[in-house]
């Protein structure tokens, strides 16, 4: 077993990568950095609830307070790790330099920001850190008119949370639908109904080409030549992983740094986890890179198991939630290859339903909408890769446990 362990990156894979050490009786040395100054917490409230004027200052955290003491873990807050040196086995922050037996890279991604013209030098707000929300909020203390760039999931949950509070939304996104890299259509025109019945603007298939600040105000020129004007923009255009430390000590890249089945980078001492890497996985034949908290934690226990000799390879089911006004998504598996759709339920809104998604025969992902008793089944079925008889589910007066214990006994 090795000595030491370097973990660098203190959200949600790291900080569950140095727990599930102890845990399964690491005895060396571990040292969690990470460049918040703020102890652990969970990121997703940060679009979510932490935007209320009245949440407390920070998410819950991730362990207790005195959790890294007790384990014996060194948490070193505020801390930015400049650079990796594989050959010396040494990783050198601003103030000092530390050396490891195993490393671990869980620095997340941060903010894409699109090529918009101006948008570089104009006052703009991301939603990556809690550092962000503060500042976000000294700039909402007042009902405003906020433009967000971007119909995917973050964007989304600020506009209904921002909605909420009072402010007035205009949501812009390029692509023709919301969530388009990951929700199926009916799932697309789902949102869309539900953010607009709520009295956002939605606007798809509409692209930004200029953003200027004019004043306290901030103007937004689109691709077909239109404008709005609004008082801030929020960018959430999607992510980048954090892969500078990577690149530079020389490991293999792709849409992230690239590792195999135990989180196992091209340097055979050097693992990453969660949003920063890109894992092969066997199910689908190709390389996934997720940005959840399930896969980081999942893929943080993954490398923990290995290092304490007990391997395991990643769990092949993705899950992933998102909580917009009192609607809980929640989605289990990837829809692959999808031949076949199954709708049980209205998929409007006020309903609860749930979209069962088929490569052929085999149930590839299910995504349910205010069901939770539809999605813990359906990740089961996948999970487990039982048989589901597709005609079967088309009937709505179907009992899916009854689904589920027929899928078992077989
Ligand atoms: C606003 C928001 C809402 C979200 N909502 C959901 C949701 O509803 N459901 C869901 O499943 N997922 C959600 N996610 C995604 C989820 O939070 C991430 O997938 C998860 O946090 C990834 O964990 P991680 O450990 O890979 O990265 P992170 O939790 O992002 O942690 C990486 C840490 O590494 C630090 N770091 C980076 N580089 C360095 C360096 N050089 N030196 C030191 N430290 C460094 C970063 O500052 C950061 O603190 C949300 C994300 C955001 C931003």
């Amino acid at each position: 077993m090795n000595d030491s362990v370097i973990i660098i990156g203190a959200g949600h894979g790291g900080t569950t990568c140095s727990a599930a050490l102890r845990s399964n009786g690491y005895q060396g040395s571990i040292t969690l950095i990470g460049n918040e100054s703020h102890p652990p917490y969970h990121r997703p409230p940060l679009s979510k609830t932490q935007l209320q004027p009245d949440a407390p200052p920070s998410p819950p955290l991730l362990r207790a307070d005195t959790f890294f003491e007790k384990n014996n873990i060194t948490l070193k807050l505020g801390e930015h790790v400049t650079s990796v040196d594989p050959k010396s086995k040494q990783v050198h922050t601003e103030s000092e330099s530390l050396t490891y037996d195993t490393l671990i890279l869980a620095t997340g991604s941060s903010p894409l920001l699109p090529p918009v013209s101006g948008l570089q030098s104009c006052r703009k707000y991301t939603i990556q850190k809690l550092d962000d929300v503060h500042l976000l909020k000294k700039a909402l203390m007042r009902p405003k008119h906020i433009l967000i760039l971007g119909g995917g999931f973050i964007g989304l949950e600020t506009a209904a949370s921002l909605h909420q509070l009072g402010h007035r939304v205009s949501l812009f996104e390029r692509e023709e639908r919301l969530l388009s890299r990951v929700c199926c259509p009916t799932l697309s025109d789902y949102f869309q109904s539900l953010h607009q019945q709520q009295g956002v603007a939605i606007h798809c298939q509409t692209e930004a080409m200029e953003v200027r600040e004019s004043g306290e105000k901030i103007e937004l020129l689109t691709a077909a030549g239109d404008g709005f004007v609004g008082d801030e923009i929020i960018i959430g255009t999607g992510s980048t992983p954090h892969v500078d430390l990577a690149r530079h000590a020389g490991l293999t890249l792709s849409n992230g740094i690239d590792v195999n089945a135990f989180n196992q980078s091209s340097d055979p001492n050097i693992f990453a986890i969660g949003d920063c890497c890109n894992q092969w996985s066997e199910r689908y034949d190709h390389s996934i890179r997720l940005e959840s908290v399930q896969n980081a934690v999942d893929q943080a226990k993954t490398v923990a198991a290995h290092l304490c000799g007990q391997p395991r390879k990643h769990p092949i089911t993705p899950w992933f939630w998102t909580d917009q006004y009192d609607v809980k998504l929640q989605m289990a598996g990837i829809k692959h290859a999808v031949t076949h759709q199954i709708i049980r339920g209205t998929p409007t809104p006020g309903n609860a339903f749930s979209i069962w998604h088929f490569s052929h025969q085999r149930l590839q992902a299910v995504d349910a909408i205010n069901d939770s008793r539809a999605y813990n089944i359906g990740k089961k079925l996948i999970e487990k890769e039982l048989p589901v008889p597709i005609e079967a589910l088309n009937n709505p007066e179907l009992d899916l446990k009854t689904l589920l214990a027929s899928a078992e006994a077989q």
